[in-house]
This record gives C-alpha cells, structure tokens and sequence, in this order.
C-alpha cells in the first residue's frame, strides 16, 4: 500500500509509467487460441491513412477499447487489432500535396497515428495491425477478385464516370464540384461510359435483407446500424403486373403505388434492365440509348428534369384496354434498382415532371376504384445495386486480369499474385500514371505466352474493406502463407465472427458489403464455417462529433484537436470527456465543459485516495477509541455493490456514458461515508480506513476500462498487483501467470 506521498495528480507522469508497463508485459497481445476459455473478436473501424488521428477516431475507440478492456477484465481473451485503409483518393490527394509517392507518404502518416492511439492508450494488439497498401496484405484484394470473378459475383460491364476533358483523367464524386466542373482545373465534367468491372452484390441483397430481422432480435446491433442497413437496402415495397405487349410478349412492372394502378400513364425502364436491349430494337431507339449510355450527357443534367429519357415507340397494354407508352431512362435506377416501373403522375412527383416533359395531361382522374382486372402480386425492389469496383487510378490494388489479342481477358494465375504495384509512381491529378508506365503494362499472356497489356485499373479501396475485417484474427507468423491456407487456419473459426464491431454511423456502406461477401465465400467454401453468412454478431454505430451543431471543419475553425487536449488534460481525461458526453448513438456535440468535468472528477479521486492513504499512514499506531459506524460501513458496501450492478449492465451494452456517471455516483458516496463516519466517531478506525480502501479499488476496477491508466495506478497504490492486460472486474479474479 502506498503511503499516500504522489498528492498531485499529474496524468503525464502516471501516463508514460502505464504504457511502458503494459509494453514490458506486452499486455495486449491476443492470447492463444485455447477453446475452454471464452473469447470475442471486438472489430475497430479501420482508419483512413488521412495523416491524423481526429477526435472522431477518439471516440470511436474510446467506446470500442472501454468494450475490449472490460471484457478482458472479466476473464475473456480478446481480439482488438485493425487495419489501415492506405489505398485511394485520399492517400492520392496527400501525396500530391506533399509531393512525395502515395506509399511514402501513407507510411509516414500510419506511424504518426500509430504514436497518436499509443499515447491515448488504446489496448490494440499492434503486432496484427497493418496497411492495406502492402503487398502481402493487397494480394487478398486480387485473390477475392479471382475468387469472385470465378463464381460470376465480379464481372466486366459498362457504366458511366465523370470525365474531364482536360486532364484526361476519370474523377470520384467528390472531385466533383457543386456546379459540375472539375476540382483540378475547374472545366466542364461530362458523364462517359467505359468498361468497368462490377461486383454483383445483388446476388446476396436479399438475404442481407431478411437476416436483418435475426440481427435486430439479437439484441447486438444497435438502432443506427439497424437504420444505415436498412439504408443501404433502399427497401422498396409494392405490387408487380404483367402487362402485354403488341406483339405478343410481357413486360414485369413494378410500382410501390398498389392502389393506384389504374392512374398508371407510362412506363420507364432502366437502361441497365436485363431486356432494355429488347425495346431498342428500332435503330434509332438502339442509337438514342446507345448515346445515352455512352453519355455526353451534362453533369447538370441529371435532375427529373432534365434527364434523358428515350422513347422507345413501343406500348404495353393495361388490363383494361389502355396503352401504356415505355421510355428507358436513368432515372428508375435511383429509386427502384434496374427495373421497370409503373408512371403514376398523381403519385409520384417525379413521374409528375416527367409526364409534363412528355406533355401528359396529369391530372386526377377522381375515380376511387381497385379495377379487379389488375392482377397484382405483392413485389420488393431494392435500390442497392451492384457497384463499380474499378478505378482509373494509380494508387491502388492492381486488378489481375491481363488483355490477350487472341486469348481475351485473362485472369492472372494465383501462383503468380501478387500483382506488384510499382512503388515510384507520382500521380499528379492528370491522366493514368499506371496506364503510361509500359514496363507495368507490357507483359506476356498467361495461357498463350504472346506480349499483352496488363489492366491498368486499379480496385477501388472500398474492395478492399470487403475484407479488412479478416486478417486481425490471423497470427502474424502466419501471414505470409498462401491465403488458401489462411482461410483453412483454426485461427478464423475461432475469433470469427467477430462479436461486435464498434464504427461510426457512416460505416452502413462498408457493413452491408462486407456482409455480402461473408455470404458470397460462405458459398464459395473459405467462410462456409459461417453459415449465415454474417461477419459481425453484434454492431454499436456510434454518431459523430460535432461543434456548436455543426460538423468541424479547418474552414469553420471549430476543429478540437486530440493531441492538444492531451498534452493539456492527460489521455485519461481526453478518454473519459468523449464517453461520458454523449451516448453512441448522439451526435457529440463538443464542449469543454465535460473535458473540465472529467479532469475535475480525475484529479478529486487521486487526490482523495493519495490523502486518505496518507492519513491511513500516519494512524497506523494509535487505534481510536470509538468506533460506532458498523452500520455505514455495511451501507459503504451495498453502494458498492449496486454501483457494480448497474456499470456492469452498462458496459455490457456499451453504455459507457452511463457507467462513467455510475462510477462518478460512487466516489461521492465513498466520500459521503467518510463524513458521516467522522461525524460519528471523529477519525477514521482501521476497520474503516479498510473498507474505505475496499470502496475505493472497486472504483479502480469499474474505472479501469474507461480511463485505464490512472486506475490501474490507483489499484496499485492501494496495494493490489498489477498483471495480465487490465484491473480485474469487481467479482472476478484473474489468475496471476507464472
Ligand atoms: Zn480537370
Ligand atoms: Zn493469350
């Protein structure tokens, strides 16, 4: 026990002497696989190479290693280890900025941030970490691609991208500017279509959909992540009707609309509908889409109206007699998918506009009937759709598909993966620096040996978070084997599928992907030890952080800044500030209030315990006379034991606000007991020093997982030993290794 002489709380000193006593006894290492004991993979997000850690990563995993460590405290083996997403625009757009190559400068910035997370104290098991921009980590990129392409679920199609003109180059949305012009150099961006390689998540949309209701019941995913899947879904519910073409053949039409079916006064039809070609038989419909798809259409033009929309000169007939004229547009696929739609004018305010360019009458026809002529069967459309995974980028996985004059698309072999990225490439925001380096480009064909060029398009880094939740679980001796073997380790069956994942509420994109693709190898053989094809057994969304109600930004000048706060208040404090602020599922809106508060309340349990402890010294020889306080002291320990009821509930449903406020609850009435005991008796009796040392390393404990490094100084300090990763919950012991 110490004797209370360390009075001040001095969180850099208590900070630097946790850390490198949880190096020394490297304490977040993933313990080995051992079945008897119970064990959980909790998934980080992976961040972004962006140069710095925000306070939106603070939070985030804040709330995921307050999970992580408490359920170490409870006797689990846990998992805690992520990746970085180092590929893309982002990393692209920073090397240009900083004039260095892409791999350079994402190596320098997952260092930096690596340093930022060390010094918050995050319990990442570093070891497993990783950048996705390493080749032994982007050849799980080329062999999913292999993988899916074999099975049908990738495939070349064509679709269209924002193009400039002047710096010949594709662009992302983002690059896009509000008027439609070009970041770069500010010219008109036009829509063309190239070959593109699509990955076919529409083949598992469904089940994603129907296993939502089982993730729900499971109690373990929160109501963002129910919500952002049902997002992505697009949902959309209604009825389907045959109808009948002049020449004899059908057409499935779909409309949300199931009482209105009569007011129907045209038909659209994506121009990604598996039968468009069928009603473009006309050749100057076949033009007119043909244009259409290749574009050329403004960016400006993408509004209801002024879209394009073809007419195919063709009708269907209702049920009742009338004829239905059919257009192919863009426009369905927004709302419904790649399907075709009923036009109901007084329904839907953009068959509205369209009906006016087409000079329909619109208005109501007033006849309030259900024609049972109509024969209607209940339908659901869903608005995701299978997405372009190729970019005409550099800073990228290279896909591994190689272009033969008489052999066709090749696929690369995987005894020959990876595909290497050359490493000295600069891009410079104009052109495709890949596509004009020849020695990257000129190969030979794998299948007839003759010279042919290699893809020059690169995956998309939303490919590669179809898998980045993987290769946490995998030791790190382990990998360099081929990923055919990685997938047969015990390591995968044992930590998968991961017991929750912690990310923000804008992670609903990469969740449902990667959802997909579970079920895709689920099918496929790699992941068929999953057999619901679901990666994440339990979801937390956590909402973002905002200032004054406003997203921060450098132009708003409200951005707080993680390594300030820390070298002013200490990781502890920083930590305690973001969970104790807001629940996950609020907006954090930012305020140095709770960072005083959390400071304020960090300071008072040091101070108290080093003063208590001191006092405790001090009376060690004289025993005082009275001691009538039995009775408080039984009431010392329900509080306590109550306090552990209610944080333990918190912390297992990740309510860490809530249990921060348990917690603040109890050292009040730690310190209400030693009033009412001095009131009673004047000092404090060893029996009453004893349980109020007790009360006080049960606070230590319930602190442990949420500001970890003054709580274990203070267990330590009240005479317990420190070992394993983390302060053993109240009620649990840890056994001591030998
Ligand atoms: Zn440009
Ligand atoms: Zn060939």
């Amino acid at each position: 026990m110490s004797d209370g002489s360390n009075r001040r709380y001095e969180p850099h000193v208590i900070e630097a002497r946790r850390q490198a006593a949880w190096k020394a006894r490297d304490a977040f290492r993933t313990p080995p696989l051992s079945e008897d004991q119970p064990h959980l993979y909790i998934k980080p997000s992976a961040p972004f190479t962006s140069g710095n850690v925000h306070i939106g990563h603070v939070r985030s995993y804040s709330i995921g290693d307050a999970y992580a460590r408490f359920r170490r405290a409870r006797g689990e083996d846990v998992l805690f280890a992520f990746g970085f997403d180092a590929f893309g625009l982002p990393a692209e757009l920073g090397a240009i900025a900083g004039g260095e190559p892409p791999s350079d400068w994402v190596n320098r910035c997952a260092a930096h941030m690596t340093g930022q997370l060390q010094r918050l104290g995050f319990s990442f098991d570093w070891e497993r970490s990783f950048l996705s921009s390493d080749a032994l980590m982007y050849r799980w990129s080329q062999w999913l691609f292999l993988t899916l392409l074999e099975a049908g679920l990738v495939y070349r199609g064509t679709g269209n991208v924002d193009w400039c003109d002047s710096c010949q180059t594709t662009l992302a949305s983002a690059q896009v500017e509000a008027g439609g012009t070009c970041w770069r150099c500010h010219g008109p961006v036009r829509l063309i279509e190239l070959p593109q390689w699509y990955l076919r998540i529409s083949a598992h949309v469904e089940e994603n959909d129907a296993r939502l209701a089982e993730r729900e019941a499971s109690g373990k995913w929160d109501e963002v992540a129910l919500a952002s899947q049902q997002i992505v879904l697009g949902r959309v519910d209604g009825v389907e009707v045959e109808l009948q073409t002049d020449g004899g053949g059908a057409l499935s039409v779909f409309t949300p609309h199931a009482g209105a079916l009569e007011e129907a006064r045209f038909v659209l039809i994506s121009a990604r509908h598996p039968h468009a070609e069928v009603w473009a038989a006309e050749p100057q419909v076949a033009v007119e889409l043909e244009q259409l798809r290749s574009g050329g259409w403004e960016r400006s033009s993408r509004e209801a109206e002024t879209i394009p929309v073809v007419d195919t000169g063709r009708a269907l007939q209702t049920p009742t007699g009338e004829s239905l004229p059919v257009y192919i547009t863009p426009l369905v696929d927004a709302r419904f998918g790649a399907t075709a739609v009923l036009g109901i004018p007084t329904r839907d305010r953009t068959d509205e506009v369209i009906a006016r360019r087409l000079g329909m009458d619109v208005a109501e026809t007033g006849e309030e009937q259900l024609t049972p002529a109509w024969e209607a069967k209940s339908a659901v459309r869903y608005k995701a759709s299978d997405w372009v995974v190729s970019r005409q980028r550099s800073w990228g996985t290279p896909i591994p598909i190689v272009y033969c004059e008489s052999c066709g698309i090749v696929p690369v072999p995987r005894d020959q993966l990876p595909v290497l990225l050359p490493l000295d490439i600069r891009p410079t925001g104009t052109g495709n620096p890949l596509a004009e380096l020849e020695e990257f480009v000129q190969t030979s064909c794998p299948r007839c040996g003759e010279p042919a060029r290699r893809e020059t398009d690169t995956l998309d880094c939303h490919f590669d978070a179809l898998w980045l939740w993987v290769p946490a679980c995998i030791p790190p001796e382990s990998r360099e084997q081929p990923l055919d073997e990685i997938f047969a380790l015990a390591d995968l069956r044992h930590w998968l599928p991961s017991e929750r994942v912690v990310a923000g509420s804008d992670s609903g994109n990469f969740v449902f992907d990667q959802r997909f693709v579970t079920k895709a190898l689920r099918d496929i053989g790699p992941l068929a030890f999953l057999e619901d094809g679901e990666p994440f057994a339990g979801c937390l969304f956590h909402e973002m952080v905002v200032s004054d109600g406003r997203k921060m930004s450098k132009h708003l000048g409200n951005v707080v800044d993680p390594d300030e706060l820390l070298a002013r208040y200490g990781a502890d404090t920083v930590r305690l500030a973001v969970l104790y602020a807001a629940r996950p599922q609020r907006s954090l809106n930012w305020s140095d209030s709770a960072v005083l508060r959390c400071h304020r309340f960090l300071t008072q349990v040091w101070e108290y315990a080093q003063r208590k402890l001191a006092e405790a010294a001090a009376s060690e020889a004289q025993e005082p006379e009275r001691d009538t306080s039995e009775h408080l002291r039984l009431k010392l320990s329900q509080w306590c034991e109550n306090a552990v009821k209610k944080t333990t509930e918190d912390m297992e449903s990740l309510e860490m606000h809530s249990a921060v406020r348990n917690v603040m609850r109890l050292f009040d009435r730690i310190k209400d007991f030693d009033k009412r005991v001095i009131a009673r008796d004047e000092t404090l009796s060893r029996a009453n020093f004893d349980a109020l040392f007790d009360a006080l390393a049960v606070l230590a404990q319930m602190l442990g997982p949420l500001a970890p490094h003054i709580a274990e100084e203070l267990w330590i300090s009240l005479g317990r030993e420190e070992h394993g990763a983390q302060t053993p919950w109240p009620g649990v012991s840890l056994t001591v290794p030998a």
